[in-house]
């Protein structure tokens, strides 16, 4: 079964469109079965991941709005090794088509009951608010993975978001987790860094992924070539540490795996 994985914060900037895109390439080059799924209207990780959003004919619009499978409007990138669900501006009008229809929150997870069978790892690309498709993402995940950048101000606003996720536990997805912590452009020589970091450690303790991410000029060109940065400069710091972070994702699930499995537990 996949474990799906909304990709989340509702600040804008903060690495979780790289961070959908690099972890899906690394995933898949760890021989997972990866689908991203882009809900930002934006739709940068559609162009991201080398599909062009302005010619695209079907959209996670069409599965939000007018119910189409996820095989209906899947795409495979020509590099990357993962299927995507693309996005574009159309779905900005999801919203106001779906203000009047009952359970709109769950569109995405109805579509993934299904179409998540044939992958292991689901990565859902959330646009920077708090609206009705990242609560469609957090009604479809198991858990949420959050961007940070170590920054004064990074805490502000997480309140907000744990909030938003206690309550879709409570009421419609109990088993919705906060699946992991990232930090993101890490930058070591900068102090409130150290500060941010050792709250975040206090706060969610082992949440926090071991595995940072570098501030890397790499991350930030390789969208414009279409690619995961792995494709573009596969030596690239950025490049590695996103193949670590997949690799802590992995021992993690293992790990997670063992501990629920009563027969494993025994021997
Ligand atoms: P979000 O999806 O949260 O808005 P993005 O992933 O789009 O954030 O990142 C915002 C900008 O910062 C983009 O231009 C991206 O290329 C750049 N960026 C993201 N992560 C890094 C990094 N680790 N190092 C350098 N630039 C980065
Ligand atoms: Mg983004």
């Amino acid at each position: 079964m996949a474990r799906i994985i909304a990709i989340a914060n509702q600040k804008g900037g903060v690495g979780k469109t790289t961070t959908c895109v690099n972890l899906a390439a690394s995933l898949a080059a760890m021989k997972k079965r990866v689908l991203l799924i882009d809900l930002d209207p934006q739709g940068n990780a559609t162009m991201g991941s080398g599909i062009d959003k302005y010619s695209v004919q079907h959209s996670i619009y069409d599965v939000l709005v007018h119910m189409a499978t996820i095989a209906d409007v899947v795409q495979r990138p020509e590099q990357g090794g993962f299927d995507v669900v693309p996005s574009n501006r159309d779905v900005i009008a999801a919203e106001v088509e779906l203000v009047d229809v009952e359970h709109k929150e769950r569109r995405l997870r109805a579509a993934l009951s299904v179409g998540s069978a044939i992958y292991d790892y689901v990565l859902i690309d959330c646009p920077p608010t708090l609206n009705m498709l990242t609560l469609n993402a957090m009604v479809a995940a198991d858990g949420v993975l959050i961007t940070m950048q170590c920054e004064y101000f990074a805490l502000e606003g997480l309140s907000d978001l744990l909030g938003t996720i206690g309550r879709i536990a409570q009421s419609v997805n109990p088993e919705l987790v906060v699946e992991g912590i990232l930090r993101t452009m890490y930058d070591p020589r900068n102090s409130l860094t150290n500060e941010v970091s050792n709250q975040l450690h206090e706060h969610f303790g082992d949440k926090v992924y071991r595995t940072v991410i570098p501030r890397n000029i790499r991350l930030a060109e390789a969208p414009s070539h279409g690619v995961p940065v792995m494709y573009y400069d596969r030596y690239s710091r950025g490049a590695k540490a996103y193949m670590a972070l997949a690799g802590e994702i992995l021992r993690r699930a293992e790990r997670a795996g063992q501990a629920a499995d009563p027969a494993l537990a025994q021997t």
